[in-house]
């Protein structure tokens, strides 16, 4: 019996797929972190762009540990607790007509579930309860709660849950110029169509039943790290206000400094009405994601009927909101947001030399320590690689065999996106490890 072969034994863990059982991370220090059985992986991409001060940071590690020793958890249907409050204090309510409260969750979906019915609360509240119809974009993603889900525009994330999706959702085209600015068509002209669209869409649906318009300041993981063009936002913000609908952006992603200002919103000259945030907000230490609100939108649901329907378990948890309120002030006492712009214009510049010229880059974009390549079968004309050959999970297997952990987004099911990889080291990465993320993704 004992010399017959065991069989490797299967994880307990549901993992996405039995082909694919993940390697162990046992550890990390900084941009790097540690596979069972030692082997360092550099972490391009901080995960999903959260990891924002890289891995096992001594002062959040230390924060986690005074607030466990005080208080671990206090119900937010009977208390509020110093860490929300001080975290609160952090976040909103340094400008003048800015974002004034903040609404502490567990997680991005949550933040957008939550953003979703706060716009929806906010307008029972003020006597329009015509308004439920929410307008998002194609090539977005918002979260995989039914909600989020719902307003996102991935077409393969959507299509196996299509009849659990509200259909108050309807899409319009992402400001992505490399795949949807027309030849010959300018930047401003590009905007100005863009801009016609959502002003049709709203038309079509009637703008006094418009709730909002939801989207990514800088598209994230559907279509690799795309900023809108300029003017864009600004369009939108007035289409908005004309009809009375709330601007809700998500900067789950983009948002608490990965392009090098605190929110992603304040390189467009406009501010939203609500904001998700999460990854950055926690940079993984703990599970945490916030609305932020503007004042008016904030008292119609605080100074209004009390009717607000969205209490989670873990709202504000006391360890969650400490560490995030540590990475906060880390991120500002250290002064890492000059880091993430100049690491970030480095990192573009090398990838700019280094793969500039291949013929199978099509585009580099991105802004701050948010960046993008864009794999292309063909540069001139764009076209995307074959889907079956699923390039974007080649490219992070690949990767990791060479110790770099990056995130591959895309596969062209529609036709539309190409396969990209997305960089998002954390703010303290050093430009010697921007010159390796750089060699070892060659
Ligand atoms: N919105 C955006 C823009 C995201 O990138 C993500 C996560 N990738 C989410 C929402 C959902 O966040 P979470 O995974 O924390 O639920």
């Amino acid at each position: 019996m004992n010399d017959l072969p065991t069989a490797p034994r299967r994880s307990r863990v549901l993992h996405r797929s039995s082909r694919a059982t993940p390697p162990v991370a046992v550890g990390g220090h900084g941009v790097w972190l540690v596979e069972q059985g030692g082997r360092e992986i550099l972490d391009a991409s901080g995960g999903a762009a959260v990891s924002c001060l890289g891995h096992q940071h001594p002062r959040i590690v230390a924060a986690i540990h005074r607030q466990a020793d005080r208080l671990c958890y206090a119900h937010t249907g009977f208390f509020s607790n110093e860490p929300a409050e001080a975290l609160a204090e952090e976040l909103v309510g340094h400008e003048p007509g800015g974002l004034t409260q903040a609404y502490f969750v567990s997680g991005g979906s949550e933040a957008v579930e939550a953003a979703l019915k706060l716009a929806r609360q906010y307008f029972l509240e003020i006597g329009q309860p015509q308004r439920g119809r929410f307008i998002a974009r194609r090539q977005s993603y918002h979260g995989n709660t039914l909600g989020a889900l719902a307003a996102g525009g991935n077409a393969a994330r959507r299509a196996p849950y299509a009849p659990l999706l509200s259909d108050a959702f309807s899409h319009v085209s992402p400001a992505f110029a490399y795949r949807g600015q027309g030849e010959g068509e300018d930047e401003a002209a590009f905007t100005t169509r863009l801009a016609a669209e959502l002003e049709a869409e709203f038309q079509r649906l009637g703008p006094q039943n418009v709730a909002a318009f939801v989207a990514e300041t800088v598209v994230g993981a559907t279509a690799g790290c795309v900023p809108a063009p300029e003017g864009y936002f600004r369009a939108v913000r007035e289409i908005c206000d004309r009809h009375g609908a709330l601007l809700i952006l998500d900067e789950v992603m983009s948002g608490m400094g990965r392009t090098g200002t605190r929110h992603a919103w304040e390189q467009e000259g406009i501010a939203p009405d609500i904001q998700a945030v999460a990854k950055g907000l926690g940079g993984g230490y703990q599970a945490i994601g916030a609305v932020l609100l503007s004042g008016r939108v904030a008292d119609a649901v605080e100074q209004g009927s009390g009717a607000f329907q969205h209490g989670h378990t873990y709202l504000a948890h006391p360890i969650a909101c400490a560490a995030a309120l540590e990475v906060q002030r880390v991120i500002r006492e250290d002064g890492l947001l000059d880091n993430v712009m100049a690491m970030g214009t480095l990192l573009d510049a090398r990838l700019q030399e280094r793969f500039g010229n291949h013929a199978h880059v099509g585009d580099i974009r991105g802004r701050g320590l948010f960046r993008a390549i864009e794999l292309v079968a063909d540069r001139a004309s764009r076209a995307p690689f074959d889907p079956a050959r699923q390039l974007n999970a080649r490219v992070k297997k690949e990767a990791l065999a060479r110790g770099l952990a990056c995130y591959p987004g895309g596969g062209s099911v529609d036709g539309v996106r190409g396969d990209h990889v997305l960089l998002a080291p954390p703010y303290i990465v050093s430009a010697a490890e921007i010159g390796l993320i750089v060699e070892r993704l060659g």
